[in-house]
């Protein structure tokens, strides 16, 4: 293939025609493996160098290619090799893009003893004291002080994420239930700005004990749950079952004087 030369026509023309140099250093650093065809020619930034690419031939190399730059100090110095590189070309198989693993964990990542800080510049967390005005008045109050807390939109996130969550009130637990958790003895609000939507259940007999519910969920365990014990059909009180008769075989009665003499006769 002709190399590409309108990048570097305002280069030394000896630097785009040292191919043989080039390929020369490339094949001292493939070793036995044959170094392949020359590909291109690139210019570099300043002016005074190019880099001439062959494709390397390597196993397991497929698309990469032999990148060797070529310099010189001038049209009075010789032309040199700078720099010989094994580069990923377009058809390159190369590892998909580098994301931070800040980036790339997911809810439910986190195992027993994992630590997942946070970074310092958090958009979800804020300075305490940008709080609402009621931590702030809440904090010295109880002693409590934390350097940072959820920005707004961190919460408003939250709070969005909980309600379309498993225990929000589209849940199919919710839909189907008595009652609300807002109505619930079992239901303990939480504190603070998201206090009016969120509480935890405490009941341990409920699919959500100890996790945080939206006030319109609810379950079939809530506190004022009743459930009719009574029968389906109206049953009386005391009911006698004549539909069969039990036969009770019993002893002869002794016969006493008075019934052989046979049955007293009414006074004429
Ligand atoms: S027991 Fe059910 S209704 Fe009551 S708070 Fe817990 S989840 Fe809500």
């Amino acid at each position: 293939m002709a190399p590409d030369v309108t990048t570097v026509a305002e280069t030394d023309p000896r630097l785009a025609g040292a191919v043989d140099l080039a390929r020369e250093a490339a094949q001292t650093e493939a070793g036995e493996t044959p170094v392949g065809e020359h590909v291109d020619v690139q210019g570099e930034p300043l002016g005074d160098a190019v880099t001439h690419l062959f494709d390397c031939g390597l196993r397991g190399y497929r698309g990469w290619r032999w990148a060797v730059t070529v310099a010189s100090g001038g049209s009075e110095h010789p032309v040199t090799v700078s720099e010989v590189v094994l580069l990923p070309g377009p058809a390159a198989l190369v590892a998909p893009d580098w994301v931070p693993w800040t980036e790339r964990v997911r809810a439910g990542d986190l195992g027993i003893g994992d630590l997942l800080p946070t970074d310092a510049e958090d958009p979800r967390l804020v300075p305490g004291y940008v709080a609402s005005e009621d931590v702030d008045d809440l904090l010295p109050e109880l002693g409590l002080g934390r350097p940072r807390v959820l920005s707004h939109e961190a919460r408003l996130e939250v709070a969005q994420r909980w309600r379309e969550g498993e225990r929000g009130p589209d849940a199919a637990m919710a839909r189907s239930a008595p009652a609300s958790c807002v109505t619930c003895g079992f239901y303990l609000p939480l504190a603070g700005a998201l206090s009016a939507a969120f509480g935890a259940c405490g009941n341990e007999l409920a699919p959500a004990d100890g996790q945080v519910v939206h006030a319109e969920y609810g379950c079939g365990a809530h506190s004022e749950v009743e459930v009719d014990m009574s029968a389906a059909v109206p049953v009386a009180e005391l009911v006698y079952d004549d539909a069969d008769l039990d036969v009770q075989h019993t002893a002869p009665a002794a016969v006493s004087d008075s019934a052989s003499d046979g049955p007293e006769r009414p006074a004429e």
